[in-house]
C-alpha cells in the first residue's frame, strides 16, 4: 500500500498520477434527436401572439409532456434556463413589491437575484448543518408580516424538509417554490424532489445531471401558476390583451424565455439517461462513503430520514481541531494526491454587496429602499452562523456530478483520503 509513504504534498509520488477519464454526457442517440431538429429545418415554432403556437412548437410540448409523466406533475413549462424558470415561478407568485421571501444563502446567486427582480426582498436564513439545506426552525424565526414566500434549494442531490416548511407555509400562509437544479430525480417519501411544493424546476445547463446545454423546466400542479409561468415566458401581455378570457394583468411582465426545438429534443431524450446519471454517482458516493466514513474527524454527506441522494456534490465536514490542521492544507494535501474537483467552502451569497450592502439599480437600492429603514438596517446585518462557518471553515465539497467514477477510481480516491491520514503529523509540522 502506498498509503503510508510520503505524501506527494512533501515531495512523495501521488496516489492518482493520471487524471481520470472525463466522461461523455450526450449519447448518439441524444445527437440523433438534435439532427432530426436540424433537418426539419424548423428551429422554434413559438409565436409571441394568441393561437396555436403561443405553448410552443412540437418539441417543446414534447418535452413537457414527457417531463410532466416522468416527475408525476400535472404542469411542466420548459424555459431557456432555471434561472428563467426561478424569474417566472417569482412572478406567477403575483406578490406586492416590498414583500419578504426567504431563502437560502446555501446556493446559486440566481435563487436569490430573482426574487430581487420582481422588486421582492431576499431574506436569508440558516442551513442545517448536516444537510445544508434550509433549516425550517430558522425560517420560521425569519418570519415577519411582510413575509409570503419560501423559495427553498435541494442543495447538492437531496431534497430540503419539505413537510415542516410546508407547515410552516399553511401556518402563515406563505408560497413555497422549490429550487430543484441539483436534484432531479432525488425522492422524498417516494415522491420527485421539486414536486411537492407550489412550484418547482430543475436546470438543464451543461454542468448538470441531464442538459441540452441550457435549458430548464418548472413543475406545478396549479393550473393557475402554469398560466402565469406560461405567460411570462412568452410575452403574455400580448395574449391577456387579446384574449377576453385573461383579464388578468397582473404581474403579467412577460419576457422572451422560450426553449428552441433542437434544445428541447436533446432535453427529451437526456431524460433517459437520468435514472443511469444519478445511479452511477450514487454507486461511486456510497462506495466512498463506505471506505472514508471512519477516519475520525470526518463528516461524510448525510442522508435526511425520507431521502435518496443523487448526488451532484459529494459534501463534506471536517473536525479540524480534532486533524490539528487547517482546510486549506487538507485540500492541498488531497490536491496533491490527484483528488480532483474539490472547492473550499460553496457559497454564503448573503454576503455579496448586491444583498448585504443593497446596491441593487446603479446605488438606487431598490427594491430595499420600500422597507422601512430599521428593517433595512437589521437586514443588511444578518448573520447566518452555520452558513458561514462551514463556508469559512469547515466545509469541502467534490464536484461529484463532473464525472462518472468507476470502482477504482473511488477506491484510489479513498486512498489518497487514507495516505493523508496517515500522515496527518508530518502536515501540522508544515
Ligand atoms: C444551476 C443552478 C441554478 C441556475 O440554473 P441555470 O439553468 O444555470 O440558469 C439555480 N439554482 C441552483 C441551486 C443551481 O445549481
Amino acid at each position: 500500500m502506498s498509503s503510508t509513504k510520503k505524501l506527494a504534498l512533501l515531495g512523495g509520488n501521488p496516489v492518482i498520477n493520471t487524471p481520470f477519464e472525463e466522461y461523455e454526457s450526450l449519447r448518439d442517440s441524444d445527437i440523433a434527436a438534435a439532427l432530426e431538429v436540424l433537418n426539419s429545418k424548423i428551429l422554434s415554432e413559438y409565436i409571441g401572439s394568441s393561437g396555436n403556437y403561443f405553448l410552443g412548437g412540437r418539441r417543446v410540448k414534447g418535452l413537457e409532456s414527457t417531463w410532466k409523466q416522468y416527475f408525476k406533475v400535472e404542469y411542466a413549462v420548459s424555459i431557456n434556463s432555471w434561472t428563467s424558470g426561478l424569474w417566472i415561478a417569482i412572478g406567477a407568485l403575483g406578490l406586492e413589491p416590498g414583500s419578504e421571501v426567504i431563502v437560502s444563502s446555501w446556493t446559486m446567486a440566481a435563487t436569490a437575484t430573482t426574487i430581487l427582480h420582481w422588486n421582492l426582498i431576499p431574506v436569508f436564513a440558516d442551513i442545517d448543518i448536516a444537510t445544508f439545506n434550509l433549516n425550517p426552525v430558522d425560517v420560521e424565526h425569519r418570519i415577519t408580516n411582510r413575509t409570503r414566500a419560501i423559495v427553498s434549494p435541494d442543495i447538492f442531490g437531496q431534497s430540503a424538509d419539505i413537510e415542516s416548511l410546508k407547515k410552516i407555509c399553511e401556518r402563515y400562509d406563505l408560497k413555497l417554490i422549490s429550487d430543484t437544479a441539483q436534484s432531479p430525480g432525488a425522492k422524498r417519501h417516494g415522491y420527485f424532489a421539486g414536486t411537492a411544493s407550489d412550484i418547482g424546476g430543475f436546470s438543464l445547463n451543461y454542468h448538470k445531471h441531464i442538459h441540452s446545454g441550457e435549458g430548464g423546466v418548472a413543475v406545478t400542479n396549479s393550473p393557475e401558476l402554469a398560466l402565469r409561468m406560461q405567460l411570462l415566458r412568452n410575452h403574455g401581455e400580448v395574449v391577456v390583451g387579446q384574449n377576453r378570457e385573461l383579464k388578468d394583468q397582473f404581474g403579467i411582465m412577460g419576457m422572451n424565455l422560450r426553449l428552441g426545438e433542437i434544445e428541447s429534443a436533446i432535453a427529451e431524450s437526456q431524460l433517459t439517461a437520468l435514472t443511469d446519471a444519478i445511479e452511477s454517482r450514487r454507486r461511486g458516493a456510497q462506495l466512498l462513503t463506505s471506505l472514508i466514513s471512519e477516519l475520525p474527524g470526518i463528516f461524510v454527506p448525510e442522508i435526511s430520514p425520507g431521502n435518496d441522494h443523487v448526488y451532484y456534490v459529494y459534501g463534506m465536514r471536517f473536525d479540524f481541531h480534532k486533524l490539528g490542521i487547517n482546510r486549506a492544507t487538507l485540500v492541498r494535501a488531497l490536491k496533491a494526491e490527484g483528488v480532483p474537483a474539490m472547492q473550499e467552502g460553496y457559497q454564503n451569497i448573503h454576503s455579496l454587496p448586491l444583498f448585504s450592502e443593497q446596491l441593487t439599480f446603479r446605488g438606487n437600492p431598490l427594491p430595499y429602499s420600500l422597507l422601512p429603514r430599521k428593517r433595512r438596517h437589521e437586514l443588511s446585518k444578518t448573520v447566518l452562523p452555520i452558513s458561514e462557518k462551514l463556508h469559512q471553515t469547515d466545509f469541502v465539497g467534490i464536484n461529484w456530478c463532473a464525472k462518472r467514477y468507476t470502482d477504482n477510481e473511488v477506491q484510489s480516491l479513498a486512498e489518497a483520503f487514507h495516505k493523508v491520514w496517515n500522515n496527518l503529523n508530518h502536515l501540522r509540522e508544515i
